[in-house]
């Protein structure tokens, strides 16, 4: 089956249910217009040629429409690399380059950057959400799911230059059908999406479980307190995908007391480390447990997750089991040992939602796939029940003398303390240590720095102590919440 087929295929018995509304106008669309849309765009598309091996490109914040062009565009038999609309032309450029995009889908906010762009690459055809084209039947999909790219989404750049994954149809469907297992979303759930789609969290497990489940999917194009919380008690959302700065947010903003927000019920939080404290005190203010899941675009991107009827089990900082037919080693990084039971590990990971590779990068593939086994570049560990625990990126880990200091434990341990309003840890260079950790700290009121290292050095071993400290107005944050440690060391 493809992706479409699986995820719209449903529609045609959610009929007048609503499908997506948009959080800032109101508009909507049910499944069957959703369904008839995305038909009849598929038509017209395919009506210019557009088929199997060719590249869409999809420019566009979250809205409604973005689903009609995306599954438009796979119906038609092509793959879609979702663009980050905030992109600067040059970016855009560089992605529709990579992708070898014959299309630009774009919404209408962007449309001038994106035609600037599409002429730039040599891209012909250029439609705004607005305009697709309209045509009568469809052509019959006749691909292979387990080889035919369904899409072609970029990694976050955290670490480096965000890299283009192949993910095929197979992938997936296979992770739509692995994290549902788990996250038992039915035709009364509404999804808060607020995390773009452009990316894989917002994809696959906000977007396109909810399509498939018939749900309502409620889409907002930027996360600000008042208009996120207002959407939640206006359509009486039961389900929330966080990233950890919106939890962090809400866990203070003033605004969540103004607001009925007991429809929800479960809350989940992803795509960065979440501290456990942080967690408890959003929890208390929403009326909702938090819990994690984990994966990377490169597997498309469920691997773990705490299922519904774990969540009040589970404990908050861990990000659950690993998703039905998913397998996880955790070895010595750099080596094909596995690590002891409980010790802590690098984390590989198998499974049918495992990407067929990196675009234009046979070596970074090679490297990274090895036998199946995908290596995530985190460090993990797991107890004796299967529950899992991130401890952090490897490549972020500080070195102090032969020591490795985790960042993410020392934001945690800033975070708890009461005038800290955001935090983020990176190695810089030292003297005695090779490398040291600095704090970059956004003070809710004046604080001193000496101070303020102390009460970290009172918490965690000599080793791990924070020996310099700045304050800033704001930490670089990536769309979906990841610290921007590059650019905080730059
Ligand atoms: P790049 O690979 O381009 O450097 P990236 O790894 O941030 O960027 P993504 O694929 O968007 O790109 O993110 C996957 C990574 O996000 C994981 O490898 C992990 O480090 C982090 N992550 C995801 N979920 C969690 C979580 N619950 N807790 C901690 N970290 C998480
Ligand atoms: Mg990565």
């Amino acid at each position: 089956v493809t992706l479409t087929e699986f995820v719209i295929g449903g529609a045609r018995r959610y009929g007048d249910a609503t499908a997506l509304v948009d959080g800032v106008t109101g508009e909507s669309l049910t499944y069957a217009e959703l369904r008839d849309s995305v038909y009849s765009a598929a038509a017209g598309l395919a009506a210019l040629g557009l088929g199997p091996g060719d590249v869409v490109a999809l420019m566009s914040h979250n809205q409604p429409r973005f689903a009609v062009a995306l599954h438009a565009a796979i119906a038609a038999g092509a793959a879609v690399t979702p663009v980050n609309p905030v992109f600067t032309p040059a970016e855009v450029v560089k992605q529709l380059t990579a992708a070898k995009a014959k299309v630009l889908i774009v919404a209408e906010e962007a449309e001038a950057k994106g035609r600037e762009a599409a002429a730039a690459a040599g891209i012909e055809h250029v439609f705004t959400l607005g305009s697709l084209p309209a045509g009568g039947e469809p052509p019959a999909q006749d691909l292979d799911p387990a080889a035919t790219v369904a899409v072609l989404p970029f990694s976050s750049g955290t670490t480096g230059v965000p890299k283009g994954v192949r993910l095929t149809h197979r992938n997936l469907v296979a992770n739509l059908a692995q994290t549902r297992v788990g996250w038992k979303i039915g035709r009364d759930d509404v999804q808060a999406a607020v995390l773009p789609f452009f990316h894989i969290y917002g994809f696959t497990i906000i977007l396109n479980s909810g399509l498939l489940a018939g749900a309502k999917v409620v889409t907002l194009p930027r996360f600000e307190p008042r208009g996120y919380l207002a959407a939640l008690a206006r359509y009486r959302v039961t389900r929330a995908y966080f990233a950890p700065p919106m939890v962090l947010t809400l866990a203070t903003a003033p605004e969540v007391e103004d607001y009925d927000l007991s429809s929800l019920r479960f809350a989940l939080c992803g795509a960065a480390p979440l501290d456990v404290e942080v967690t408890e005190r959003a929890e208390k203010r929403l009326g909702c447990r938090i819990r994690q899941g984990y994966g990377m675009t490169e597997a498309s991107p469920g691997t773990h997750q705490v299922f519904d009827d774990e969540f009040a089990t589970v404990p908050p900082g861990s990000v659950g089991r690993l998703s039905p037919n998913t397998e996880a080693r955790l070895v010595e990084p750099g080596t094909d040992t596995d690590v002891g039971p409980g010790e802590t590990g690098e984390l590989l990971i198998r499974g049918p939602q495992v990407m067929a590779g990196y675009l234009n990068n046979p070596e970074a593939t090679a490297a990274t796939v090895t036998d199946g086994w995908l290596h995530t570049g985190d460090l993990v560990r797991a107890d004796d029940d299967g529950v899992f625990w991130i401890v952090d990126r490897l490549k972020e880990l500080i070195k102090y003398k032969g020591y490795q200091v985790a960042p993410a434990e020392l934001e945690s341990v800033l975070l708890t303390h009461p005038g800290v309003r955001d935090a983020a840890v990176v190695g810089v260079p030292h003297a005695e240590g090779g490398e040291a950790p600095k704090a970059f700290v956004v003070a809710g009121k004046p604080l001193d720095g000496e101070e303020l290292m102390a009460y970290v050095a009172e918490r965690v071993a000599p080793y791990k102590k924070v020996r310099e400290i700045e304050f800033i107005d704001a930490i670089p944050k990536s769309p979906t919440g990841k610290i921007l440690r590059r650019m905080l060391k730059r």
